[in-house]
């Protein structure tokens, strides 16, 4: 029978229909291909032509593509495809990316805030359009995959990824699981409740991560542990996952992290029984970055047994194993020796099936190059400044409350601007951006402070700006005010993990230096909380929360000159000493700093006392 005449290329045929027929057609080399997912750098035509991968990813833009544009990773990805459909089955691949915070890795792309910042906006209908936005830009890279949203409710800020949860509080992550429609498309009323939905060519297949209780580790150790009962992880750490699903999430990622000791990538009760069984989710369950390596010491020891623990445990894509030829032979040995039932590898290969399906790369396999246009764009990047100016918390405004300082005075005659994070675009968008870890400096198109505070403030105002500011300049009579801009240096994963957590560089330096010598705003640009210490808190006459904003630093000034008002609050409970630590809303004993929900506004009555 000719390839065309399958009923599995039939568009019009029902899905579970083509599944059955495909799968029935499929060797069980083909299967476990499919089961695969392997790095960029070794997607060859072989790889993907005679083993019948199932998916290639990239992490972050390793060389050469740190900082290429969205039709060079188009043109990559296009590519890999054309070899996966020269498969026998002519199977397409998925191709997947961390677009965490907008199409992040590739260079000239819309950057929204981190999702801390998000959470601070308590605004869903913002962040469903971010989704939209976000997909469209993936999409024109021709990516269909996006690992996002990261649903974590992130329970201790010495967690490096606390950035990419939004917020502590379970019930801020649930509002901001809309970003799963926003990427997805809106599922039509009566779809059936756990069944994989993507709308059309301009979404792409989403990603719940990771799951479960990573945001929930002891001391916020990164692939930690979680001591909860079930009660407490469900109620704290699952349920964001249910407004996943109810919206038709397609793929959800294990945790590298465990629950009272056992890891989450062999947890079959979690995986299968809950997930899968009672809520019903019919996509596929990747695993994360050699998420089945990492199951032993040293990583990747006792392989068969870390496949088949993770495989009958529920996992049904395998991220990146760490050599994939021989996971491939061992999979197949395991399956072939009866360790791994058949049907456990039918129901894994019919859920990466139906995505596929689902999401239309059957019938539109390559990337469309007409969205080329939209990466970008100013209405792109007016949402992100939209998203920027939401997102900022006000901690202090004034050192005697009843003088407020901001609104900052647009005529002033000359300003000093300061401080390590005043003119960084890297620093602004922080991990996940350009590279794995993020980088420094002009790494894409944006928008810094500084170039923002220039726009804003126009001819009329003399802008110095000096990193650290010299006597002289200090001493100069004419200036008005200072903005000095501080903050963390971009991290990812666990080169983010700090027990100490202190304003890095000589921060607290420049805002004691500064601050004595004229009124200044101090703007904190960080993944999260950290140590105010008197220096800053008194010194300052104004303090903003500015999380990791992205490319568009006008949403600061659109803010700060008061053509808006404030209206971000803390996702995430302000601590006071690194000893109270965990401390949240529901644990918070101590005096906080700041207590979660804390946000000064410009009209009072939206202040709080
Ligand atoms: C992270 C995931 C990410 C994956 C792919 C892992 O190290 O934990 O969040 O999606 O890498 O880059």
């Amino acid at each position: 029978m000719e390839a065309t005449d399958c009923v599995y290329k039939n568009s019009s045929a029902p899905i579970e229909v083509r599944i059955k027929d495909l799968l029935s057609r499929m060797t069980l080399r083909e299967k476990i291909g499919q089961m695969t997912q392997i790095e960029r750098t070794v997607a060859t035509p072989s790889a993907l032509g005679d083993f019948a991968i199932g998916s290639v990813l990239n992490a972050g833009g390793s060389a050469p593509f740190r900082g290429a544009l969205s039709s060079d990773w188009a043109d990559m990805i296009d590519r890999f495809q054309s070899w996966a459909i020269q498969s026998r089955l002519g199977i397409p691949i998925i191709y997947g990316s961390d677009a965490v915070h907008g199409n992040n890795n590739v260079y000239g792309a819309t950057i929204f805030p981190h999702n801390v910042g998000l959470g601070a906006t308590r605004d869903a209908d913002l962040v469903r359009r971010i989704g939209t936005v976000t997909a469209l830009e993936v999409r024109a890279s021709g990516i269909h995959y996006a690992f996002a949203p990261c649903v974590a409710v992130s329970r201790d800020p010495r967690w490096g990824r606390c950035y990419e949860s939004y917020s502590e509080d379970t019930e801020v992550v649930r509002k901001m699981t809309c970003l799963v429609e926003g990427l997805q498309g809106k599922p039509p009323t009566g779809y059936p409740k756990g069944y994989p939905f993507v709308a059309g060519r301009n979404n792409v297949i989403a990603c719940a991560k990771h799951f479960v209780g990573d945001g929930g580790t002891d001391k916020g150790l990164n692939e930690g542990n979680t001591i909860a009962s079930y009660d407490e992880l469900e109620r704290i750490h699952m349920a964001p996952y249910l407004d996943c699903i109810a919206q038709g999430v397609s793929t959800v990622m294990a945790s590298y992290s465990s629950w009272n000791g056992r890891p989450l990538h062999a947890d079959h009760f979690l995986l299968t029984q809950i997930l899968k069984n009672k809520l019903g989710f019919k996509g596929f369950v990747i695993s994360d970055w050699q998420g089945l390596d990492r199951l032993s010491r040293p990583r990747g020891s006792n392989y068969r047994l870390c496949i088949s623990a993770a495989v009958n445990a529920g996992i049904d894509m395998v991220m990146v194993p760490l050599r994939y030829e021989q996971f491939i032979k061992d999979l197949l040995f395991l399956v072939e020796s009866g360790e791994i039932p058949m049907t456990r590898i039918d129901d894994a290969v019919e859920r990466i099936l139906r995505v596929k399906f689902v999401s239309g790369v059957f019938e539109h396999p390559f990337s469309d190059r007409s969205l080329l246009d939209v990466v970008g764009c100013k209405i792109h990047r007016d949402l992100a400044r939209e998203a920027v100016r939401k997102s900022l918390v006000l901690l202090k405004n004034g050192k005697d409350p009843t003088k407020p300082f901001l609104p900052l005075d647009m005529k002033a005659k000359k300003i000093l601007v300061a401080g390590s994070h005043a003119d960084d675009l890297g620093y602004q968008c922080g991990g996940w951006t350009i590279s794995w870890d993020g980088m420094t400096g002009r790494i894409t198109i944006g928008t810094t402070i500084l170039d923002a505070i220039k726009e804003a403030v126009g001819d009329q105002t003399e802008v110095i700006y000096e990193q650290n500011p010299s006597a002289a300049t200090l001493n100069d009579q004419d200036i008005s005010f200072a903005i000095v801009a501080i903050g963390e240096s971009p991290y990812a994963e666990f080169t983010g993990d700090d027990s100490k957590l202190v304003i890095p560089f000589n921060g607290n330096d420049i805002v004691k230096a500064v601050a004595g010598k004229m009124p200044t705003l101090v703007i904190l640009v960080s993944g999260r909380p950290l140590i105010l210490e008197p220096t800053v808190m008194e010194n300052a006459e104004a303090l903003i929360a500015a999380w990791l904003p992205g490319s568009e630093g006008s949403g600061i000034t659109d803010v700060i000159f008061g053509d808006y008002d404030f209206t971000g609050r803390l996702p995430i409970t302000w601590f006071r000493t690194v000893e109270q630590l965990p401390v949240h809303a529901e644990n918070n004993l101590q005096e906080s700093l700041f207590p979660f929900g804390f946000g000064l506004s410009y009209d009072k009555e939206k202040s709080p006392q």
